[in-house]
């Protein structure tokens, strides 16, 4: 039997081929490598896909955090309230700028941060809240729009799961000051190496990243407004990126799709809690997220390997928890939903491409494993 890998980039490529190696030598001939006519055109068809005014990309998804916090001028004595149960990136993002990680919990069903929680933790330092649509499911971006109205906060989201999800026709990213997006290769819009975008309606905030992403200048010259970064999307990454984008629609349907089989297959046993059915908005199962008891994770996670089949544990330590943020965050409340989570939840493998037959062979694999 063939091993099934947590994400197989290759069966999602293949029907890409040869669009992918002729955007790739295009750019190789044309040699703007840096902030190319695919940077900008990619850009442009961004901006228009997820209904915003400016698409901005950068170095990597941390990157894009970091600049939109900084860009809204997030520093040094603020408290940024973010979930604990996500990749640690998203609280990086917030010590980079000096500013402070309030970790609020999730909610136990959609495993996003709690819109209650999140109101009972702001305090007089509180400048912004960070929420993450983890695993490609929306947070509450209503309730959390009405908290930062009426505590006059800055709302940025966390997209980097959730390319394509949205909330009555609005795109993640778009239903706030700002959002940023990863194109890690093995996120749902994926490059062939790192990348990431901000996106924005605000034109001021969109000066202000497009500056910091380019040594703080606002053309090529030697004009240096700020103390910037070296954070560009690369040209070729971008080449490669409007060619899959293109394709990301049919992709997200067949993630969507793939997350129904194994809905149909797994639904009913007494000992599988599958993700959130009837949460908020359109789910893109960047991950297939289920809960298990406790005490049988782990050997489950074991007896699908035994079968050479990939299985993940998204998150296993959540933040608060995590030697980094042991003296540089603050913790609000009880996070117990979160630890209850990393102590139960099982990823399976899913990707465009992947087989019935496949998601069969998980299917029988981990039912058997539950007897
Ligand atoms: C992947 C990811 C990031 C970081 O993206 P990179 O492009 O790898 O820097 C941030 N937040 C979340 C939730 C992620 O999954």
């Amino acid at each position: 039997m063939k091993p099934i890998p947590m994400v197989d980039l290759g069966a999602g490529h293949e029907r890409l081929e040869p669009a992918l190696g002729e955007a790739i030598s295009a750019v190789l001939r044309d040699t703007r490598f840096i902030l190319g006519p695919n940077v900008s055109a990619l850009e442009a068809e961004l901006a228009e896909w997820l209904g915003v005014r400016h698409a901005i990309g950068c170095a990597s998804g941390t990157d894009a955090l970091h600049l939109a916090l900084r860009a809204a001028g997030i520093g040094p004595g603020d408290e940024v309230i973010t979930p604990p149960f996500t990749f640690i990136a998203t609280a990086e993002a917030i010590a980079y700028v000096g500013a402070t990680p309030v970790f609020v919990d999730v909610d136990a069903r959609s495993f996003n941060i709690d819109p209650g929680r999140v109101r009972a933790a702001v305090t007089e330092r509180t400048r912004a809240i960070l929420p993450v649509h983890l695993f490609g499911q929306p947070a509450d971006m209503n309730a959390l729009q009405g908290i930062a109205d009426d505590h006059d906060l800055v709302l940025i989201e966390d997209c980097a799961q959730s390319f394509g999800a949205a909330i009555d026709g609005r795109q993640t990213g778009s239903m706030s000051l700002a959002g940023a997006f990863s194109f890690f290769p093995s996120k749902n819009l994926g490059a062939c190496g790192d990348g990431g975008l901000i996106t924005t309606s605000d034109d001021r905030l969109a000066d202000a990243i497009l500056m910091l992403r380019n040594h703080g200048r606002r053309v090529d010259g030697y004009d240096h407004e700020v103390v910037g970064y070296n954070s560009r999307l690369d040209e070729i990454q971008a080449a490669i990126l409007r060619v899959k984008l293109t394709h990301l629609e049919a992709f997200n349907a067949e993630r969507r799709q793939i997350a129904d089989a194994y809905r149909q297959r797994l639904g009913g046993h007494d000992l599988v809690q599958l993700p959130h059915e009837d949460g908020i908005g359109r789910h893109v199962y960047h991950q297939f997220t289920l809960l298990l008891p406790e005490d049988r994770r782990n050997r489950v996670q074991k007896s699908l390997a035994d079968r050479k089949i990939a299985s993940a544990v998204y998150y296993p330590v959540p933040l608060h928890l995590q030697p980094a943020f042991a003296d540089a965050s603050v913790r609000c409340g009880s996070l117990e939903n979160s630890e209850s989570i990393a102590r139960r939840c099982l990823s399976l493998p899913i990707f465009p491409g992947m087989r019935e037959a496949q998601i069969e062979r998980v299917c029988t694999a981990l039912l058997d494993a539950l007897k």
